[in-house]
Formats: structure tokens, sequence, C-alpha cells
């Protein structure tokens, strides 16, 4: 696994749980909005090693609930799998932050019972994905991992962060109707000092 940072504890990333946060190396979209500009590169050997974070992780046992992997975009990652085995082996439950984009992987984590929350971007309506991801997108691929999600046993919400020079109060109306029925969704606070592209 490349790995590009850790918090090591949050009270806001996963529902209900303490939680340390991981950051995967790498992603595919370059939203123009994304508050972790460093994590993007995907050439990139990453900051954090392995070995620094179970022994780390060892020395939560019992003082933390969970792991989040957040990224960066975590699914991008071969041996995603066998890297949330070794923390279950831990006893800590694993929430993934996506967004959306490999379904193949998000299908092979949810039937191998590897993750116990899983929270997935939803950036724009459909026809302006590219736009808000700054890449171009393969919009049935975004589809599907809904569609996995929403309809898999586990607990779950769907997000987007709300930027209001990007989307209109219409767009956020036809990201909600693309939530399932059954599911959640929240809208996250945008920060623009910190993205990834000036906003003014
Ligand atoms: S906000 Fe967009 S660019 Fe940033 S990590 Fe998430 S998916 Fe990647």
């Amino acid at each position: 696994m490349i790995l590009g940072g850790l918090q090591t504890c949050s009270f806001s990333d996963y529902p209900a749980k303490t939680a340390a946060v991981v950051f995967t190396q790498g992603c595919n979209f370059r939203c123009p909005f994304c508050h972790n500009g460093s994590l993007l590169q995907t050439k990139s050997k990453g900051t954090l090693s392995e070995k620094y974070f179970f022994e780390f992780l060892k020395k939560r046992i019992g003082l933390l609930d969970g792991v989040v992997i957040s990224g960066g975009e975590p699914t991008l990652q071969n041996d995603l799998a066998r890297f949330i085995a070794c923390i279950k082996e831990l006893g800590f439950a694993v929430k993934l932050d996506t967004n959306g984009s490999n379904p193949t992987m998000v299908e092979k984590l949810l039937s191998g019972n590897l993750i116990d929350y899983i929270a997935m971007d939803i950036k724009a309506p459909l026809e302006k994905y590219d736009t808000l991801c700054g890449r171009q997108v393969d919009i049935a691929n975004i589809r599907t991992t809904i569609s996995l999600i929403s309809t898999g046993s586990i607990a779950h919400h769907f997000r987007t962060t709300k930027v209001d020079t990007l989307l209109t109060p219409g767009d956020i109306l036809q990201i909600q109707s693309l939530v399932p029925q059954k599911s959640g969704h929240t809208l996250q606070t945008f920060i623009p000092e910190i993205a990834l592209q000036a906003f003014w």
C-alpha cells in the first residue's frame, strides 16, 4: 500500500466511533475543490510506511474503535483487501471512503466482508461529473458503485461537497435524486482556503 498520511484520532470521520484515519496516496480525479491536494499524485512513493502504521495501530488496540481508509482514492490500490484484512485482524472496524470510480474493488471488499461502513462521494449531477472531477469519468462505474453500496447490507452513506460556485441548488436536487431511497446523504462544507484550485 502507498500511504500518504495518518490522523491518529478522529471523532467525526466514522459515525459513532473513535477512529484513526489513514490516507492512501494517489487519486484518479482532480476535483477543483479537493482538500487533499498533496495526496493526488499516483507516482509518489507516499510518506507513511505500512510498518509505521501497523506499529501505531497495535498501540491503539482497546483505545480506538475503528480505522477510516481515505485518500486520495483507496480503491486504486491493488492490495487494499490485504491491507484491510490486516487491520481487521487487530480487531478494528473499518470504514472506507471512496469516489465510486472502481466498482470492481468495492464489490470485492463487500463480498469479502472486509468493510463495516462505506461512504461514497456523489460529486455532481451525472452530466456535470467531468467538470466537478476535473477528469473524464466513466459514469457507468459511478452508477454501479451507488447500486452496489445501496443494495448491500453494510452501513453506508453518500455525500457531496457543496461548492456554491460549481453546484446550483438545482444540481443539488439532481444529486439527491441519485441517492437511493433508503440511503443517507450529507452535504459537506467546502473550505475554499485549502482547495486544490483557487476559488474567488
Ligand atoms: S476530492 Fe476528488 S481529487 Fe480529492 S481525493 Fe477526493 S476524489 Fe480525489
